[in-house]
């Protein structure tokens, strides 16, 4: 094996990878198109740019995103320690002054002796050696073009179209039931509506705002995906006809068929995880949340992703990826951040560096590893392999990913504890597998 590894794409998983691998010891090229060619997000060459927010999530032991951060410092992240060095006053958030942030990460990376940066676009994944894609929602079109050549374009999706996720201990089992269409398996929830709920549902989503995109991440949406607030737009029977109808169904209860239902499909193996079908949006996310809440069964519903419909390119990774973050066909390529599936800065940093110390390893003949189920990172790298691969979405920390609580105690206190469990098993990981964990 070719002891350089590769790190396409200088952007917040490509630095973390370069840094992590170049940090076990291994020479490290990572290619980064910018500033010479653009992406219609980015405005500036420096690595790890925040294209949008300046936020990395709420902090916290309670907060899903919060055990990623612990996490990713027990790690040595240069993200995380550039967030922690350029930290802004933020209430409960982990939000950081952008220039400085880059900036940070941008030295760290250029100034470390094994890493060269190389300011080009890469058209074809180079032949030899470990490698690290990591090119991001925005990934070049002829590099693009290489990935479906590759792996089939059916694997690369261009845009989310996605539905909100929430968590099964959310969802109140006493209004909805498990059933399949006619005598489909009983695979589905079903969560009735009256015609009186129905009525306040469409009224909630007729008057609900949409998220304004950006110009360039305008869509034309196939007659099969269209979101939920375009249907509702075209007549007040067309959900009906669509997502909510409640053809074949009956409520066990009443041996009814209900005026109309909503259906949610199991997003993971181990069901925590269940999406709204039909249900993609690109809603405002506090008129979603009164959407969703607005639906029996779901008042109380914890949204563990919302749903967005924008311009993104990622790999259908439950079928391309294993939990190391490798392509299950090549062994030697690895994905990480959006392109590999998962959504947001801090994920997409935490799957770069498991990526760069899994490419580190391969090129020193070692093992490559996933972190434990119970941490967060472990969840992520899991759900990335073992998702169901229809309608697959990327994903973003939160506690579907991780095993529930066993016992029933007040939500607060549950999530300190898995806060608790996964933090301890991240750390005897790290010890256990013997990484380099200096800055140096
Ligand atoms: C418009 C937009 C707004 C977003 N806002 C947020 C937000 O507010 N909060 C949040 O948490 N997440 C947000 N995301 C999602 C995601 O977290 C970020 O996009 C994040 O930067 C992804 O990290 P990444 O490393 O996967 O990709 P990027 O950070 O985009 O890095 C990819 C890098 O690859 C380079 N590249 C692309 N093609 C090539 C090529 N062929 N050769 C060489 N280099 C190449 C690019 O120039 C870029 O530097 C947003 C995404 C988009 C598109």
């Amino acid at each position: 094996m070719d002891r350089v590894v590769h790190v396409i794409g200088g952007g917040l998983a490509g630095s973390e990878a370069a840094l992590a691998a170049a940090r076990e010891g291994v020479m490290v090229r990572l290619h980064e198109m910018r500033p010479r060619k653009m992406t219609p997000a980015h405005r500036t060459g420096k690595l790890a740019e925040l294209v949008c927010s300046t936020s990395l999530g709420a902090e916290g032991e309670t907060s899903a995103k919060g055990l990623l951060q612990a996490e990713m410092r027990e790690a040595k992240s240069v993200v995380m320690a550039a967030a922690d060095a350029a930290r802004v006053p933020a209430g409960g958030a982990l939000a950081v002054d952008r220039e400085e942030f880059s900036e940070r990460i941008t030295k760290a990376v250029e100034e470390h002796p094994l890493i060269e940066v190389v300011r080009e676009e890469v058209t074809e994944i180079p032949e030899k050696g470990p490698v690290v894609l990591a090119t991001g929602p925005l990934t070049s079109d002829p590099l693009t073009e290489a990935l479906k050549r590759r792996f089939g374009d059916h694997f690369l999706a261009f845009y989310d179209a996605a539905a909100p996720v929430v968590l099964f201990e959310s969802i109140d089992m006493e209004k909805c039931f498990f059933a399949g269409r006619y005598d489909q398996s009983p695979d589905y929830i079903n969560c009735p509506m009256t015609e009186e709920e129905y009525r306040r549902f469409y009224e909630i989503l007729t008057r609900a705002r949409r998220h304004t995109p950006h110009e360039w991440e305008k869509l034309e949406f196939f007659e099969g995906c269209i979101p939920i607030e375009e249907l509702g737009r075209r007549g007040y029977q067309t959900p009906l006809f669509g997502p909510l109808k409640p053809v074949g169904i009956f409520d066990p209860r009443t041996k009814e068929r209900p005026f109309a239902v909503v259906q949610l499909r199991r997003e993971d193996k181990a069901g925590r995880m269940w999406s709204l079908v039909g249900f993609q949006t690109g809603l405002k996310w506090g008129d979603q949340k009164e959407l969703v809440r607005s639906i029996p069964g779901l008042e109380k519903a914890e949204i563990v992703r919302y749903g967005v419909m924008h311009r993104n390119t990622y790999l259908n990774a439950p079928r391309l990826l294993r939990a190391t973050l490798q392509f299950k066909e090549e062994p030697r390529l690895f994905a990480a951040g959006v392109l590999a599936g998962v959504e947001g800065y801090l994920e997409s940093a935490a799957t770069g560096w498991l990526a760069g110390k899994n490419a580190a390893r391969l090129a020193q003949g070692g093992e490559v590893v996933v972190p434990p189920e119970a941490s967060m990172l472990g969840g992520l790298v899991r759900f990335l392999a073992e998702a169901n691969p229809e309608n697959f979405q990327p994903m973003n920390a939160n506690w579907g990913l991780v095993p529930a609580w066993p016992e029933k105690i007040p939500k607060k206190e549950r999530r300190r504890r898995m806060f608790a469990r996964g933090l301890s098993a991240f750390r005897e990981w790290l010890r256990t597998e013997g990484f380099a964990l200096t800055a140096a």
